[in-house]
């Protein structure tokens, strides 16, 4: 059963703010998590302020040093984007989100928002570094995108905040890979996922980012593998160093419905190794 609310779908960012300012207003994209959370009794705004209706935010456009992609943008906007077709890893996570009705009405802003740990475009969007620009009445902010997030489901935004830009620095040589393990092979949410990004150096060797999905309350890259593996000739045994860094950092929950913490240290093991596998052709594996 759903409570009451208003709904408003106003034209302008800054007709948005001045709505949001109020008491119990909430911002409102693709509704695809928010209108389970009100139906689910977790969440209980007084007012929903609709994006959908401000037409800068659901453009992904070359800004010079960055690609911009506003956080209206849809899913499937993004597999369609050729702006977007060297962001390989983001490119695996938009395709396994849901399924095409859900990546037609989901949006980019919107898993960010969310802030899930599991979150199949948030989790590769990390590897490529991106700021994220928030606007309030007060003024904007320029965000790492590590650093929005606080915790499972909670981010920087203040009430009336919204995000209004995803700022990707242009991919210069690199490669890059976005994989996960679900229960099913239809429609479900990953168990853990894996997002790796290499850029080659001078000698031969590798600079790696690497993030994991479903691990961390936070999601955050893994650095200490990251500098195990980079600079370095790979090896079977820094792949295992590697292996091992992200397996002490990690938290998987007792009490996740999606695997245990026993299997999620095991596929760590997996995922790595098939992402350097694929992105290196390597056989030392
Ligand atoms: C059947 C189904 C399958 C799904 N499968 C997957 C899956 O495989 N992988 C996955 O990651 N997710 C999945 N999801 C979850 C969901 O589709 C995604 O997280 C989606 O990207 C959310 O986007 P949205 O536009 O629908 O967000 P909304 O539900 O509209 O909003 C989500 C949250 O973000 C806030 N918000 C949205 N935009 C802004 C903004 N610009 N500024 C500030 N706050 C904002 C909202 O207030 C809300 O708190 C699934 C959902 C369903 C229903």
């Amino acid at each position: 059963m759903i409570g009451q609310f208003n709904y408003t779908r106003p034209h302008t960012i800054d007709e948005a703010l001045e709505v949001l300012a109020g008491e119990g207003a909430c911002p409102l994209a693709g509704g695809t998590d928010l209108l389970i959370q009100i139906r689910n009794g977790k969440r209980d705004p007084r007012v929903l302020v609709d994006l959908k209706g401000i037409a800068e935010l659901k453009n992904v456009e070359d800004v010079g040093d960055y690609i911009r992609i506003g956080p209206l943008v849809t899913i499937n906007q993004i597999l369609k984007s050729e702006l977007l077709s060297a962001y390989t890893a983001l490119l695996n996570g938009a395709a396994v989100l849901g399924c095409h009705e859900i990546r037609n009405r989901a949006t980019v802003g919107g898993n960010i928002c969310n802030a899930s740990p599991s979150g199949d475009v948030l989790i590769p969007l990390l590897l490529f570094d991106p700021l994220l620009v928030v606007r309030g009445r007060g003024g904007q902010r320029e965000i790492p995108m590590e650093d929005f997030f606080t915790g499972a489901g909670k981010t920087i935004l203040a009430q009336g905040e919204i995000l209004t830009d995803i700022l990707l620095p242009k991919v210069g040589d690199c490669k890059s890979v976005y994989r996960r393990k679900s229960r099913i092979k239809g429609m479900d949410l990953s168990s853990i996922s894996m997002g790796l990004l290499i850029k080659p150096l001078p000698g031969g060797t590798h600079s790696f980012r690497l993030v994991f999905g479903a691990v961390t309350a936070c999601p955050k890259r893994m650095r200490q593998a990251e500098q195990i593996l980079s600079g370095r000739p790979l090896e079977r045994e820094l792949v295992d160093e590697a292996i091992k860094a992200v397996q002490n950092v990690i938290a998987p929950r007792e009490s996740s419905l999606r695997g245990s913490p026993a299997y999620k240290r095991a596929m760590v093991e997996v995922l790595l190794r098939d992402g350097i596998k694929e992105l290196t052709e390597g056989n030392f594996l």
